[in-house]
């Protein structure tokens, strides 16, 4: 295969001019003054691809903003295919005084590239175009089948995703789905990621009477929605850090010993996460389970808002009649959000007081995705890194939720993680930054992959998972 070490040294600037070129478009995906942006987006990637000799094409969304399909199939039906998920839009930018230089004006400086999606992720969708464009001039052909579905609005919560799988399954169809969109614990321990966790959010609200009351004439006497509200809530989770609500942990697949002895292997700073946490002073969770253990790993429950009564300047007498509250829920495999939904409210209503009025809804539901360590595409995967990164990585699981699982139910295939993002990429944040030797590394990732992926064995083992 060609030399594709040679080439990143070759090409290590003009590489990053390219990549930048693409980072000046502000293709922001959630303020619709960037419509025309998150377009041009998707035209210049369209246009990368085609320079590396993909078949390149944006394909609008309803209602939505452009993804962009490419495909390479020269490797022939007996090769397998991979689909390489990532995402052309950006995360907003404010606030934009704490930025050292313009996030949409590129810059090197201390070995990264800043730029507002320069990680989170157009470089991760950037090193795999390159190393193509390398491979297909070297050698004229990959030998992989090669397509990519590149979204136009990840950063929106991927509100589409469902639908335009649905309408182009087949045209996605591959043996595994290689996510180019998620990152290594640590700059000096390559890892990968095997899981995604689930969401689900909810709002709910209390009422106990139609309208505020006297708390004179009337307290000691009727219900108080907010002092209701609270106390139920107060018992989401029990004294040892677990979700209280009745099954919850009912379809959870514990970590394995052999994850639980990865986890312990990553280098972890508790003082580190406290300070990446906002300056917190204590790590409390669920007992049993190491910090980085339960952000991936674990079930998770967070109280996100509340509200009700008076709060207003001053002192205003009253027994407020209704309450409310934002609770969200992160989903580890084999959750189910269609089965742990009725069993929130039941809690809910359970947990109401007598004569209360309970609204529950719903905003969105996210399925947790989980790949197990030996499935042969994350070993083949695990390969690759290693070679781009001198050691073998450790896997490890995201706290994060995406369209992953949504792309592995529409394909019926499993999704392999090579992302080099690092935690201090400060993705979503001011001063966003991709460090380059990681996204040299990927370049050659990437490219080792396709090698991987087409050792012999690999593609029947992979069809043989998908019955
Ligand atoms: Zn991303």
């Amino acid at each position: 295969m060609a030399d594709i070490d040679a080439f990143v040294k070759a090409e290590a600037e003009s590489l990053v001019a390219e990549l930048s070129r693409w980072c000046a478009i502000p293709s922001i995906s959630t303020d619709p003054s960037h419509a025309d942006d998150v377009r041009r987006s998707a035209e210049h990637l369209a246009g990368l691809m085609e320079a590396a000799g993909l078949h390149a094409e944006v394909i609008p969304v309803e209602g939505g903003q452009p993804a962009v399909y490419a495909e390479w199939l020269g490797a022939g039906p007996e090769a397998p295919t991979i689909t390489v998920y990532g995402h052309h839009d950006v995360q907003p930018v404010d606030p934009l005084e704490q930025w050292t230089s313009p996030p949409f004006e590129p810059a090197v400086r201390d070995g990264c590239l800043h730029a507002r999606g320069a990680s989170d992720d157009k470089g991760q969708v950037h090193f795999q175009v390159s190393a193509i464009r390398h491979l297909l001039a070297a050698d004229g052909s990959l030998p992989v089948n090669v397509k990519f579905f590149v979204e136009g609005e990840e950063e929106a919560g991927s509100p589409n995703v469902e639908a335009f799988l649905a309408d182009h399954a087949e045209r996605l169809a591959c043996d595994v789905v290689l996510v180019s969109d998620t990152g290594m614990h640590s700059p000096e321990v390559p890892s990968m990621v095997t899981s995604m966790r689930g969401l689900m959010y909810f709002q709910v609200d209390l009422r106990t009477a139609t309208a505020d009351l006297h708390s004179g004439t009337f307290g000691g006497t009727v219900p108080n929605a907010v002092e209701a509200l609270v106390r139920l809530l107060s018992g989401l989770k029990d004294g040892a850090g677990r979700i209280a609500i009745p099954g919850w942990y009912d379809d959870v697949l514990d970590l394995t010993d052999e994850e639980r002895r990865q986890f312990a292997a990553l280098p972890f700073d508790p003082e580190e996460l406290k300070r990446d946490a906002a300056g917190v002073r204590v790590l409390p969770g669920e007992e049993g389970w190491s910090p980085l253990e339960r952000i991936g790993g674990r079930p998770a429950a967070d109280v996100n808002g509340i509200w009700g009564g008076y709060t207003g300047v001053g002192s205003k007498t009253i027994i407020p009649a209704e309450a409310h509250a934002k609770v969200s829920f992160r989903l580890v495999a084999d959750q189910e959000p269609a089965k742990l939904e009725p069993l929130f409210e039941q809690w809910v209503r359970d947990g109401a007081p007598e004569g209360g009025e309970v609204v529950i809804q719903s905003f969105g539901k996210v399925r947790p995705c989980l790949t197990p360590l030996d499935h042969p595409g994350n070993r083949a995967a695990a390969r690759a890194v290693a070679r781009a990164f001198g050691a073998e990585p450790l896997f490890t699981r995201e706290g994060g939720s995406g369209p992953e699982r949504a792309l592995s139910d529409a394909l019926g295939v499993s999704c392999v993680y090579v992302g080099v993002m690092l935690p201090s990429d400060r993705t979503h944040a001011p001063d966003e930054r991709l460090h380059l030797s990681h996204y040299y590394r990927g370049v050659r990732a990437a490219a080792y992959a396709y090698e991987e992926f087409a050792r012999p064995g690999v593609v029947d083992a992979l069809r043989a998972l998908r019955g």
